[in-house]
């Protein structure tokens, strides 16, 4: 593949990127560093109706946070900047003037309500209405107008729209990387509108011109611009451009069944379609994000790239750097991609499994120091914090999950859970509480190991059954049945701890 790898992102500044808007930016990403090529950010906000101030940001931000960063863009230089539609005006009047000189664009004077009388009609003659080869010729445009009408009304300052030519009785050959060859009859296409009448082109127009411009050598975007394709290689061929490759993305899938996974299912199927919390401007509603939920970027992105794509191996977890040697269009499947919550849970547990004890400390800091103002019963140094992490990091899913699972290394329990307090008091384990409690005493060198000799040397001598003995034990300590190796928990609280504990459980419960 030539070096000049160009792809870029493109999204419209509409409302928040859509997890499938990242998974097109990610795979956009992998496919340029994969052949040393440029990805690029550009903000296609021509349609100043769905406009949304925070949006760009907002855009700038998920990228930022995913950990995959645009070489050219928006806020950055670069050779082909201004990289925002609405900054490219002219670039955009100078082609169409192009077009329409090599007569493969029409002026189009029609007013909305004659259109849609002619739609009307159309209707009640059972039949559609399509703005093609045909119709045109019976409409009000430059192609059935005579070019002095043409000329007076434009000099009038009559409103109309530039439509595309679209050629009659000819085949459009499409070719896209991943969904193979294709091929449209142009008679069922429509002469679809380039520029509208407040003089800013429509999405087709400016997005191929920039593509021209930016020197895109491959577009890699969703597959609901399948069916502008056509339109898109006609236009490239209109003004003998070069087009670029096509690859266009399988649709994300609900999770259950069949169905696009729209921005509304977040909520209503509970986890979040978007990469950050987004507030809507006008309402106020605050949709979820994968950032605040407490995922990891890294495992948030290899879910991500999972969606659409394998690797053909065994191999799930990839760092980026991975991603990037491994990734391929032509291992994109052609079919829609289910979001699997689970599997998302998953990817996030294997990144909190690879976190060094040091780090995860790091991240539960801020989680711990509001529970470090009440009742102590030591000063948690990092040593404290690393082994307490290390003994419960397995357990947790997310950082958020820590407290929940470390509590009782730095709190008493405050309450024992009823249904574990059924299972494990009993009439006589006040008393077996206390015979424990001088084997605790006596346990001089307080290590894990050497708690759990002693005790389970006692009880084989008393023949008490390890339940009878763990269970409340645990219960002292962690006031559940939860937890780690109890004798992990008991060494690292410390003897003195450990044996208060005991004492409140015995004056509580006996
Ligand atoms: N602005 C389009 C979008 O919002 C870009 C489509 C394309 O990549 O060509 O998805």
């Amino acid at each position: 593949m030539s070096n000049n790898i160009r792809v870029r992102f493109a999204p419209s500044p509409t409302g928040p990127l859509h997890i499938g808007g990242v998974r097109t930016a990610l795979y956009n990403y992998l496919f340029a560093k994969k052949h040393g090529g440029t990805f690029i950010l550009r903000i296609e906000d021509t349609d100043q109706k769905r406009y949304v101030t925070n949006a760009e940001k907002y855009i700038i931000e998920a990228l930022n946070w995913s950990g995959i960063p645009f070489d050219e863009g928006v806020g950055k230089e670069g050779k082909f900047a201004p990289y925002r539609q609405s900054e490219r005006k002219d670039i955009y009047k100078k082609h169409i003037q192009t077009l329409i000189d090599k007569d493969w664009a029409y002026y189009a004077f029609d007013t909305p309500e004659e259109l849609a009388t002619q739609r009307k009609q159309h209707e009640a003659a059972g039949k559609t209405f399509s703005y093609n080869q045909v119709l045109r010729k019976t409409l009000n445009n430059s192609i059935s107008l005579s070019k002095d009408e043409v000329s007076k009304r434009l000099d009038k300052g009559d409103s109309y729209v530039i439509r595309f030519k679209t050629p009659q009785d000819e085949t459009v050959y499409l070719t896209d990387i991943i969904r193979g060859d294709m091929k449209i009859d142009t008679n069922t296409l429509d002469d679809k509108v380039l520029f509208k009448s407040d003089g800013i082109p429509t999405y087709h127009f400016a997005n191929i011109v920039d593509d021209h411009e930016m020197e895109i050598s491959h577009v890699i975007r969703g597959e609901e611009w399948l069916p502008s394709l056509a339109l898109h290689v006609m236009l490239y061929k209109a003004f003998e451009w070069k087009a670029p490759e096509f690859a266009h993305l399988p649709l994300l899938l609900k999770p259950v069944g069949k169905g696009k996974l729209s921005k509304r299912d977040g909520d209503k199927l509970g986890f979040p379609v978007f990469p950050l919390e987004y507030t809507n401007e006008k309402t106020n509603e605050v949709s979820r994000g994968y950032r605040e939920d407490g995922y990891f970027p890294e495992a948030f992105i290899n879910m991500l790239a999972f969606l659409g794509w394998n690797p053909g191996t065994e191999q799930e977890l990839f760092s980026l750097e991975e991603l990037v040697a491994a990734f391929s269009l032509e291992r994109v499947s052609k079919s829609g991609a289910k979001f699997d919550l689970d599997k998302t849970k998953w990817f996030q547990q294997q990144y909190m499994k690879t976190k060094s004890d040091a780090e995860l400390v790091e991240l539960f800091n801020p989680y711990l120091e509001p529970h470090l103002g009440g009742f102590m019963f030591t000063d948690f140094n990092t040593e404290y914090r690393t082994k307490v992490v290390s003994l419960i990091k397995e357990r947790a899913t997310f950082v958020s999950d820590l407290w929940d699972l470390a509590s009782f290394f730095f709190l008493p329990p405050f309450e024992y859970d009823p249904k574990a307090t059924k299972k494990a008091w009993k009439e006589d384990t006040a008393e077996i509480m206390q015979n424990l409690k001088e084997v605790v005493e006596n346990t001089h060198s307080f290590t894990s190991d050497s708690i759990e000799n002693n005790v389970k040397e006692w009880i084989k001598e008393s023949e008490l059954g390890f339940g009878k003995v763990l269970m409340p034990f645990r219960l002292s300590l962690v006031g559940s049945m939860q937890g780690p190796h109890v004798f992990d928990i008991a060494a690292l609280i410390g003897k003195e701890e450990t044996l208060s504990r005991m004492n409140r459980i015995i004056k509580e419960l006996d």
